[in-house]
């Protein structure tokens, strides 16, 4: 299979432009890395060299559709991937302070979080390093129209980075290196697969990790998030904590509030509990579920929301209730990529 402009080294680059002055590789680099320039309009590249460029390492992301929220704060992909066809996802919020992009690392998903439309399609494919780079690319490049600098990623789209955990290392190198975004503006999201919280205890470079908990029990949690059958509650706090030894980065923990199922002031006070087992205490980022047809369950009413949060920080917990962006534009998890609303589009087991 030909290897995508992303996932090629230097070495790669140099050798799709045979008899070139070794200068080429730096002005191609720069401009992918920095200038955020699609390889046609690398215009310091003579036309025909541009041309072969493209031909010998093609771009892997294809441009399927996009969604922007009312605001015009929030912009959507999705793209289908060159190999295989398969739809993916990212998504661009900025902030006035920040702009970060949600990339998937995974098309699809094997970890069934019931709730999730990524997870009810089930998984086709991991993504490579360079399929995770072009997202973050791609977006940057859409954030400078816009006069915006990406300043934050975090590995949150389709897929579980610590399922694909090699090529999550090798995206997040890439990104730091040579876009330049520094790693405590990096943060892996995980279902909370113990292994790979391990494994991201020995990265080079020193993430923010957050885990996806949205139950604090484990009877509960076995039901919302099934891998939680293998990595259970206690054994997921005691790797969080050897992290925060290790790395000295934030943990924080997503909560996905579903009516009367989470969010009663039982939930609340586990949950707080839970956090105080952290050391330094994990933040919470609270988030109204976004329906999603597989799942019979509401979202919290934005009053339950505030009431739970309140309940967290009465009882010591730092909790922030995350705007629920794009909820007209289909931004959870999936959501784009199983066309429930814009351009249908069909795969794997989700026929919305
Ligand atoms: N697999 C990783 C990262 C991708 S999911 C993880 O589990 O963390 C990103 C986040 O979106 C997770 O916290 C996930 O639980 C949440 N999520 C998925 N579907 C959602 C929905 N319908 N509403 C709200 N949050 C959702």
């Amino acid at each position: 299979m030909t290897i995508g402009l992303y996932d090629a080294s230097r070495d790669d680059i140099a050798a799709a432009m045979p008899n070139q002055p070794a200068y080429r590789v730096k002005q191609v680099w720069e401009a992918l890395y920095q200038q955020f320039r699609a390889p046609t309009d690398i215009t310091s590249l003579p036309a025909a060299l541009r041309d072969e460029l493209a031909n010998v390492l093609p771009e892997s992301l294809v441009w399927k559709t996009e969604s922007t929220d009312e605001t015009g704060d929030t912009v959507k992909f999705l793209w289908h991937l060159r190999d295989g066809g398969h739809p993916i996802e990212t998504v661009l919020m900025l902030y006035p302070d920040r702009a970060t992009v949600c990339v998937s690392t995974q098309a699809g998903c094997a970890m069934a979080c019931g709730f999730c439309a990524t997870g009810q399609a089930g998984f086709n494919r991991h993504l490579t390093a360079g399929e995770i780079v072009e997202q973050v690319v791609k977006a940057a490049r859409r954030a400078q129209t816009m006069g915006r600098r990406v300043s934050n990623i975090v590995f949150m789209g389709m897929g579980e980075p610590l399922a694909n955990e090699a090529a999550t290392r090798a995206a997040v190198e890439r990104i730091h290196d040579d876009i330049g975004i520094s790693a405590r503006h990096l943060t892996v999201s995980t279902v909370g697969i113990i292994p790979g919280i391990r494994q991201l205890a020995a990265w080079p470079l020193p993430v923010n990790l957050a885990v996806s908990l949205h139950a604090a029990r484990d009877e509960l949690r076995n039901e919302l998030v099934p891998i939680n059958k293998r990595y259970p509650i206690d054994d997921l706090v005691s790797a969080c904590n050897d992290y925060l030894n290790e790395r000295r980065r934030r943990v924080s923990f997503e909560w996905a509030l579903i009516d009367r199922v989470n969010d009663t002031q039982r939930d609340a006070n586990e949950l707080a509990r839970l956090c105080k087992r952290l050391r330094p205490s994990a933040h919470v980022n609270l988030i109204p579920l976004n329906p999603t047809p597989g799942w019979p369950t509401r979202g919290s009413s934005p009053q339950r929301v505030r009431e739970f949060a309140d309940i967290l920080v009465g009882l010591g917990v730092n909790a922030t209730v995350r705007r629920n962006r794009g909820t007209d534009i289909d931004a959870a998890c999936g959501q784009l990529a199983a066309g429930q609303t814009i351009t249908p589009v069909r795969f794997g087991r989700n026929d919305n």
